[in-house]
């Protein structure tokens, strides 16, 4: 007989997915623990101003991700700090979670695990990251303050962050590998009546540093394969993000290693779920990983009685 603590639900990772279903399925009288490694919240803890928000007046990640957690506890979600280290499915179809808080168990397994930023790749990255070299425009930006800052990435978060640091700094230059952003055209629009300045078109070759802090970044020009340097102080990259799917090998991904849902939002193994940024959706908003949140506790319950039913 196993010895685990023993939940309906268990959630793995606290951001705005996690916490929505832990909202939901704790309100549905189901007994729900998220476990979360860091603080709740995920990627939204870091940005700085979110106005699309339904409901809400502008306010900041961090605002939005304690309101999500107060709502979460509020109905009775237990939140645990820990790291889930392996999953292993038991022979009555439920499930063990082996973490550094000991063993869970649970009949359903919400993988809301986020997904991480992505390197540049180029020389100088590694080496100079935490030298002029950043992810997190609300966490490092303060730092460049009316410095020369470059932006790399074509997306929404490129684009976006870019506003934030343009507060601080009128000398922001935001550069994307292709002649378009891929970004939503409000965004970019949005960057462009910022006065912000854009660099198409380039790939990014290399960033330099001297002194052991971000000097200069060498660029290649797609179309004429022109090679120039140019002088920067901060190198801010935004292109795009690894989906954290680590703890899930059997259920079934996409060929960039999202994982597959049905419209319940359950994987290809019966009673794990999948939600958020980790999940093979085409739209990642903060609203749509809350909408993955309720749909999947909502299927969970579902899931938990039709099992229950099937036991007698
Ligand atoms: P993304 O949409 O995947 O965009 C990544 C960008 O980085 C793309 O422009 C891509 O270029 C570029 N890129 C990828 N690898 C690169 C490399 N090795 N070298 C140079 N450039 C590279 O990622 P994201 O902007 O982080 O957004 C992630 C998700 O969050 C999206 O679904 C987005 O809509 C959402 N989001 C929404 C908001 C909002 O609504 N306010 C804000 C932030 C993020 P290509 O264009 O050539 O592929």
């Amino acid at each position: 007989m196993a010895e685990g603590k023993k939940y309906d639900v268990i959630i793995v990772g606290g951001g705005p997915a996690g916490l929505a279903c832990g909202q939901y399925s704790a309100r549905a009288g189901r007994k729900t623990a998220l476990i979360e490694e860091m603080a709740p919240g995920g990627q939204a803890m870091i940005i700085d101003e979110i106005e699309n928000y339904p409901g809400l007046e502008k306010l900041s990640g961090f605002e939005l991700a304690s309101k999500f957690e107060q709502q979460a506890t509020g109905f009775g979600c237990e939140i645990v700090y820990g790291t889930v280290n392996s999953i292993k499915k038991l022979s009555d179809g439920s499930f063990s979670l082996d973490t550094t808080d000991g063993e869970y168990l649970s009949p359903v397994v919400v993988i809301a695990t986020g997904s991480k930023h992505r390197n540049l790749e180029v020389p100088g990255e590694k080496e100079l990251t935490g030298h002029g070299v950043s992810y997190c425009a609300t966490c490092d930006g303060p730092f460049f303050r009316n410095k020369k800052i470059l932006v790399c990435g074509g997306g929404d978060s490129a684009c976006q962050e870019s506003m934030y640091l343009r507060k601080l700094s009128d000398n922001v230059t935001v550069t994307h590998r292709r002649d378009r952003f891929r970004a939503q055209a409000s965004i970019v629009k949005a960057m462009q009546d910022a006065g912000i300045k854009t660099k198409m078109n380039m790939t990014v070759q290399s960033i330099n540093g001297e002194n052991g802090k971000v000097k200069s970044v060498t660029f290649q020009d797609k179309a004429t394969g022109e090679v120039s340097t140019e002088e920067y102080d901060g190198v801010f990259v935004f292109v795009g993000y690894i989906p954290q799917n680590q703890l899930v090998p059997d259920c079934e991904k996409d060929e960039t290693g999202f994982i597959k849902t049905d419209s319940h939002m359950m994987t290809s193994v019966p009673g794990i779920f999948a939600i958020g940024d980790v999940r093979d959706t085409p739209f990642r908003q903060i609203v749509t990983a809350a909408a993955d949140g309720a749909v999947a506790a909502h299927y969970a319950s579902e899931y938990i009685d039709e099992r229950n039913n099937n036991a007698y």
